[in-house]
């Protein structure tokens, strides 16, 4: 298929890669010259803009930071340049109430489209082993699934549209509380006098048993390798967090849900990224306690 990718970022850029390893004809555009050069030395063709990107394509796939960037992309320059009908696929995080508002106007403009955020960081990505979570219409979802399949372990169809960007907000609320909670309990029973590898022990065999204590242990030098054992360098970045903890609270409150856990682990998350701790992986709250 000739595939549009617009945003060839930390992920974008491994995810157009395994589209063109993919044998598909990857026509690519990215603000950043570097993160074009890169996008052509891994087989796609680049473009000067997405008005050129999308000519006579099949389908369209964005890997963009939020949700004004989308709408402007979507608006301005896919719908009515873009085949009328190619496939339009975000796979952006972005707030639910943007992803429905585009996938409206993408409708009526008479082209398909989905929101298919994904789980999995840079290196699923670069492997093509993302879990994508996708909102949108039964059939529309046939089409598309064979394309993620190329850049995925899994394709999940999560209902109509934006129920994609409703299941990341979901999932990553629950990933940060599961985090801050893991740590806590590490550092509760290292002060207590229990060593914490015999506590990661008992707990990853017991009801304490979740991914950030079993998977992603938090505290250098126990449990699962992970950025712990590195300074908390890669991985999945508190700032990234703290996007996808502002977007479930918006989400709350829009839907009325009552999210107290959530509302406590976005303030824990501010209060870290502020100090200056942005760049460092999630689990380096473990460091504050
Ligand atoms: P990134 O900043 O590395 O990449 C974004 C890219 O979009 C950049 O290369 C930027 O130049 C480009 N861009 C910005 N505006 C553009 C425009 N108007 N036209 C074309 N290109 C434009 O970010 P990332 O880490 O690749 O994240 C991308 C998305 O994936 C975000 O929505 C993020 O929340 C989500 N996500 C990231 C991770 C992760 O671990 N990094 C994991 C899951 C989901």
């Amino acid at each position: 298929m000739k595939i549009a990718f617009i945003g060839l970022g930390n992920m974008g850029g491994g995810m157009a890669h395994n589209l063109a390893m993919a044998s598909h004809h990857v026509r690519a555009f990215d603000l950043s010259p570097d993160a074009l050069a890169k996008a052509r030395a891994n087989g796609c063709e680049v473009f000067d803009s997405v008005r050129e990107a999308v000519q006579g394509v099949n389908a369209v796939v964005s890997m963009l930071p939020n949700g004004a960037i989308v709408e402007s992309v979507y608006m301005n320059d896919v719908l009515g340049h873009a085949p009328r009908g190619a496939l339009l696929i975000d796979c952006s995080t972005i707030d639910v109430a943007t992803a429905r508002k585009v996938q409206q106007a993408a409708a009526d403009a008479g082209y398909p489209m989905v929101d298919a955020p994904v789980s999995g960081g840079i290196t699923a990505a670069n492997q093509g082993t993302l879990t994508f979570m996708v909102g949108g219409d039964a059939k529309v979802f046939g089409h598309v699934e064979d394309i993620l399949l190329n850049m995925g372990k899994a394709v999940i169809h999560a209902g109509e549209s934006g129920a994609g960007q409703v299941a990341k907000m979901c999932n990553n609320m629950l990933l940060a509380i599961h985090m801050i909670g893991t740590c806590e309990a590490l550092a509760l029973a290292e002060k207590s006098g229990l060593d914490m590898r015999k506590f990661h022990e008992i707990s990853s065999k017991s009801t304490g048993y979740n991914w950030s204590l079993n998977d992603y242990t938090p505290a250098p030098g126990v449990g699962a390798t992970s950025p712990a054992d590195n300074d908390y360098q890669g991985g999945f970045a508190s700032a990234l967090m703290l996007k996808d903890l502002r977007l479930a609270m918006a989400g709350a409150q829009t839907s009325g849900a009552s999210v107290p856990l959530g509302e406590h682990a976005t303030k824990i998350y501010e209060a870290f990224v502020e100090a200056g701790n942005g760049g460092k992986d999630f689990g380096a709250i473990f460091t504050t306690l």
